[in-house]
């Protein structure tokens, strides 16, 4: 068996954009769709408009 020697640290303050998920821009519409898992160490935003895009259920 492998040990995993690192520990989580980082709390997500926010929820990691999941594969599979739709952002949608309040301003435009504009509508995206995730394809990968993000896998940022820190939350982050996917801009359009100058606003972060919220996500579309
Ligand atoms: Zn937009």
């Amino acid at each position: 068996m492998v040990k995993k020697s690192k520990k989580a640290v980082h709390k997500k303050a926010k929820k990691a954009i999941a594969k599979g998920s739709e952002l949608s821009c309040n301003e435009c519409g504009l509508r995206v769709a995730v394809v990968s898992d993000c896998d940022c160490v820190d939350p982050c935003d996917v801009m359009c408009c100058g606003e972060p895009m919220s996500l579309a259920c």
